[in-house]
């Protein structure tokens, strides 16, 4: 959404071979994902889209909205994410429940 940016600057975008860091945009596929070149490889790859999901601070919001006893319709009205971020979220959180006080 940021079209502002069009000089090639470094990101903080890891190449998918080397690992470097020093990786510059590189154009777009056709579905208009962002694609970077590695400057020190020279391998051109596109950020794996899961990994960009939400932020973890966007992430505490949600859980700490739902644990508040929000509904998911007013927490992805409230934070303007999708209903399908919040369900993953809640199941990222969900953990199975192991009893560790066994002693009576
Ligand atoms: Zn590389």
């Amino acid at each position: 959404m940021d079209n502002l940016s069009n000089t090639p600057r470094q990101s903080n975008t890891a190449c998918s071979r080397c690992a470097s860091q020093q990786c510059v945009r590189f154009g777009s596929n056709r579905g208009g994902t962002q694609r970077y070149i590695c400057k020190d490889c020279g391998r051109t790859f596109t950020p794996d889209p899961a990994r960009r999901g939400i932020s973890q601070e966007r992430a505490e919001q949600i859980k700490t909205l739902i644990a508040g006893g929000h509904p998911i319709t007013k927490v992805t009205r409230l934070l303007k994410v999708s209903p399908k971020t919040v369900y993953k979220v809640i199941r990222a959180t969900e953990k199975p429940k192991v009893p560790e006080q066994l002693e009576d």
